[in-house]
């Protein structure tokens, strides 16, 4: 059976390309980039270069990039940095709809004293850019809001809301690891701080990230160590990683324009198709303002792990908006922030494409969806407009 894979929100398949770029790095040009000997120092050019092509695809400086292990640490040390650098200040603001990489850590700080906004969405999932003004205080150390959702795909207005932010003088922070490689970014033309990426949603590997920091912003690193990544990230260099994101990089800023064109129609063909072939169901995102590869709808009366079981039993990889904690599912975050209605919100499923999908992967789901669907509405105890009242969502 082949595997239809729409899931590349969760993790992308690492561009063959991208994979003969770092395959020398293990067993051949080994060195440390740090060794004072020349079969290192080949390794710490190569470096060099992954670090151009990064900066490349940014609009930055390649000085600007530290290199981590993941978006997670990415989102950690901007965020952590800004509280260390300016001890007076304790307030931090971010958006409800963030990935547990902020959401958790910023939780996690409140209980350590800091104090906290978290800024509502509206029911296509935009945040609202009057409400970000009011939230900012005298003793606001951090300002972070996502580029792109990565349950909805709703990209956010971060050029707008960084000229907020930085009227007031206050560090700007964006998880843009969902928007990278997805749509154009240029850091020459807008105020950010600090931008966090992850290798593996743009086709490098999983294990390896980066962060902006701009010159001259203050900063405070997270893992202290050796000199690596002049002193902002210690730690010996994942070479063959950092190796495989600047290819990575490189060919995203290749494919965007195929990204905005033939990606976008494949999703708008799926989109189209599911709402004309199955009824009760909704979009959950904006209508516009949304990445070119996401599609995130909800099918009322069924439960969308049931759908992804359905779905996992002729191929096709896709992920929900639910998560099952304590045994009850409980819709995402994301979707109950959006006030997306109880009976919608436990049936949604995120089909997220890429480059490497195919008319014929999208016409194959429409085509068997309709009757996953009907089949789980015919058994599902909720077709009768009911739902428990212990729910609210
Ligand atoms: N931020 C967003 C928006 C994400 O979608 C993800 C991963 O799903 C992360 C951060 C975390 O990235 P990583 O898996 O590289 O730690």
């Amino acid at each position: 059976m082949r595997t239809v894979y729409f899931d590349n929100n969760a993790t992308t398949r690492v561009d063959p390309v991208v994979f003969e770029e770092m395959r020398p790095y293990f067993c051949d040009l080994y060195g440390n980039p740090s060794s004072m000997h020349s079969f290192g120092g080949q390794v710490g050019k190569k470096l060099g270069e992954a670090r151009e092509r990064v900066a490349a695809v940014l609009g930055c400086d390649p000085a600007e990039i530290v290199f981590t292990s993941c978006g997670t640490e990415g989102d950690n040390t901007a965020i952590r940095s800004a509280l260390e650098a300016q001890p007076d200040k304790r307030h931090i603001v971010t958006t409800k709809v963030e990935h547990p990489a902020v959401l958790n850590l910023v939780n996690h700080l409140v209980k350590k004293g800091y104090h906290l906004t978290l800024l509502g969405v509206d029911e296509q999932g935009m945040i609202d850019l009057d409400e970000l003004r009011d939230s900012l205080r005298d003793d606001t150390a951090i300002v972070s809001i996502m580029w792109a959702n990565n349950e909805t795909g709703t990209v956010f207005p971060v050029a707008e809301a960084a000229d907020i932010v930085k009227s007031r003088g206050i560090l700007f922070h964006t998880d843009a690891v969902q928007a990278v490689g997805k749509i154009p970014i240029d850091l020459r033309a807008l105020p950010i701080d600090f931008l966090v990426l992850s290798g593996h949603k743009l086709h490098a590997p999983k294990g390896i990230g980066a962060l902006f920091v701009r010159r001259g912003t203050p900063f405070r690193p997270f893992m202290i160590g050796g000199h690596q990544e002049r002193g902002r990230r210690g730690g010996t260099e994942n070479v063959p990683g950092i190796i495989a994101l600047g290819k990575a990089c490189e060919l995203a800023a290749a494919h965007m324009e195929e990204e905005n064109t033939r990606v976008r129609e494949l999703r708008d063909r799926l989109e189209r198709g599911l709402l004309a072939a199955i009824p009760d169901t909704r979009l959950n995102g904006h209508p516009t303002e949304r990445l070119p590869n996401t599609l995130n709808l909800s099918f009322k009366f069924v439960e969308g792990e049931a759908i992804l079981l359905l779905l996992d039993q002729i191929g096709v990889c896709a992920s929900s908006g639910s998560a099952c904690t304590s045994g009850s599912l409980e819709p995402s975050h994301v979707l109950r922030a959006m006030g997306v209605p109880f009976t919608y919100a436990h049936g949604s499923v995120r089909f997220s494409l890429s480059r490497f999908n195919t008319r014929e992967e999208v016409d194959f789901v429409v085509r068997e969806m309709p009757k996953i669907i009907e089949r789980l509405r015919s058994i599902s105890p909720f077709s009768e407009e009911h739902s428990p009242s212990a729910c609210t969502a």
